[in-house]
């Protein structure tokens, strides 16, 4: 596949960058020690650049999940964490924290190299996991819980306890953060926790048990088993001593994670796909709303599940609006993600890149092509995609409606505020949506109605970590984020004590 429309500006391909002391070798963490599979199996691990082996991963199995899970609740049943005043708790993962701010550039390059994500988003990515972290350790010594009294007479109380050995079940886009994302609240909260990450980047996952060890994480806290997800992740699910599951992957793996849950009645959370609208209406900061449009869809390689991967336009200003959204995009420097210029690197595998590049076909028959449409012809190499951008795009079209994960953007026109939202919720995801207007009444009217879990107006992607994330409709089930993330890791028990008489009826005392 070339690409037609635009390719100049494409960094020119140069000898790929591997970083030094680059591990080849990626094993189990399990209770403490680095271990292969007990049957010795193993995956190979590509580099996104040159599409080479660079590493072998140890391939769980169910033997090595159950030696996990064993490990994880000899610590939680046995070991030290889950009792911590939360004091001693928040100190640990503060050095967990410090620890990841003292090597984000060495781990914001690790992660570029494993994901072919652009270095500089890899370490705003770096940066976020160590808040992560500093986000719960406090969090967890300012909360306080619930305590009702009736002077004199009652105390009623609620006492938070860890669930106990939490699966962590993690996708390959942003693969160091968002495996903070969970390990840090499950931490906070006291729970043990077993980690299997994404086979397609296990390298981050390895780098966690290094950075807990330093911390003084007590060993068997923190366990970790590769492999695929329908061996070592199917197994996690399914483990009688492993009460819930927190996943974040695609809408199917999550469906089938659900059903398999049901048998033991597992806690759940779920994160899930999406294909997330952009609203920018005729009174808009048109300026603002194309960089944060563009911004929203091809950063992170356009491999974000928040990516607002639809853009609806309000018809007067459509045309303007494609015009200049096109040529912006034909401008994004598309390149090497270890070199600081790169916008756009090497989407994370060859299998992902064929899945993308199909999509970028099925959206020429779809819509008319405005910019990119296939390989930078200056990248014959690795999984490199131009910025394609698709308009005239009707909602029943493939690339309306499917989560392509790619660096790839529809764009449908609208006249009125009603088609405007009919389009936006026209399709089976409700992850994010962003809204762009000048009128304030419309903005919160529209937020108000649109099917989405997290929407933003006037802004894109920031977040405080105090709010909820998660999404509706087949983007997820429930919401993790501040206390919410320690709830989902601890169980509520309500205590009554009556101080003064008790008032029961006295059965059988007359
Ligand atoms: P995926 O569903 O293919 O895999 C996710 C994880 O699930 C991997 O670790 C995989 O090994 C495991 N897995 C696969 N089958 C399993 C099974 N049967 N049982 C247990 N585990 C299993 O997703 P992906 O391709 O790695 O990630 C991309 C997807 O993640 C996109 O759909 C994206 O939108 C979504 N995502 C959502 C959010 C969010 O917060 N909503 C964030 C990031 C990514």
């Amino acid at each position: 596949v070339t690409d037609t429309t635009g390719t100049d500006t494409a960094t020119a391909p140069r000898a790929q960058h591997v970083p030094e002391n680059l591990p080849t070798r990626i094993q189990h963490f399990i209770g403490g020690r680095f271990v292969d599979s007990v049957n010795g199996a193993t995956f190979d691990v590509l580099d996104p650049v040159s599409n080479q082996t660079y590493a072998t991963a140890a391939a769980g199995q169910k033997e090595d999940i159950d030696l996990a899970v064993a490990a994880a609740t000899d610590a939680f049943v046995n070991g030290p964490w889950p009792r911590m005043k939360p004091r001693e708790r928040s100190r640990i993962l503060n050095r967990i924290a410090d620890a990841v701010e003292a090597q984000d550039a060495r781990l914001a390059e690790l992660e570029s190299f494993d994901t072919g994500l652009p270095i500089t988003q890899a370490l705003g990515q770096a940066k976020r996991a160590a808040e992560n972290f500093r986000f719960f350790a406090d969090l967890i010594v300012a909360q306080t819980d619930d305590t009702y009294q009736v002077p004199g007479s009652q105390i009623n109380y609620v006492f938070r306890k860890p669930v106990g050995v939490a699966g962590l079940i993690t996708p390959w886009n942003t693969p160091f953060m968002l495996e903070s994302w969970k390990l840090a609240p499950a931490l906070a909260s006291g729970c043990t926790v077993v980690l299997k990450p994404a086979e397609f980047t296990p390298l981050s996952a390895s780098l966690w048990a290094e950075i807990f060890a330093t911390a003084g994480l007590p060993d068997g806290v923190f366990n970790l088993v590769n492999g695929l997800g329908e061996e070592a992740g199917d197994a996690l699910v399914k483990h009688p001593d492993v009460p819930l599951i927190s996943f974040t992957g695609e809408t199917t793996t999550g469906q089938t994670i659900y059903r398999n849950c049901a048998a033991n009645l597992k806690g759940m959370s779920m994160e899930l796909g999406g294909k997330s609208p952009a609203v920018v209406f005729a009174d808009a900061d048109l300026e603002a709303a194309l960089d944060s449009t563009l911004f929203g869809v091809f950063s992170l390689n356009g491999e974000r599940c928040t990516a607002s991967s639809r853009i609806l336009v309000e018809r007067p200003i459509y045309d303007d609006f494609c015009a200049r959204y096109a040529a912006r995009a034909k401008n994004i420097v598309v390149g090497d993600p270890h070199d600081p210029k790169t916008e756009v690197g090497a989407l994370v595998h060859p299998e992902h890149y064929a899945k993308v590049m199909s999509y970028v076909e099925i959206g020429k028959s779809e819509g008319r092509l405005l910019a990119g449409g296939g390989r930078p012809e200056n990248l014959p190499e690795g999984n490199y995609v131009s910025p394609t951008v698709f308009a005239d795009v009707a909602p029943t079209a493939r690339i309306f409606q499917e989560e392509i994960f790619g660096p790839v953007v529809a764009i449908t026109p609208f006249d009125t505020d009603e088609e405007a939202l009919n389009l936006a919720n026209g399709v089976k995801y409700g992850l994010a949506a962003y809204i762009w207007t000048s009128n304030l009444t419309r903005a919160h009217t529209f937020a108000q109605s649109i099917e989405a879990g997290m929407v933003w107006l006037n802004s894109h992607n920031v977040r405080d970590l105090r709010t909820p994330f998660g999404g509706v409709k087949a983007s997820g089930l429930g919401h993790e984020g501040g206390y919410r993330s320690i709830d989902f890791y601890t169980e509520q028990q309500a205590v009554h004590v009556t101080l003064g008489p008790v008032h029961t009826a006295r059965f059988g005392a007359h």
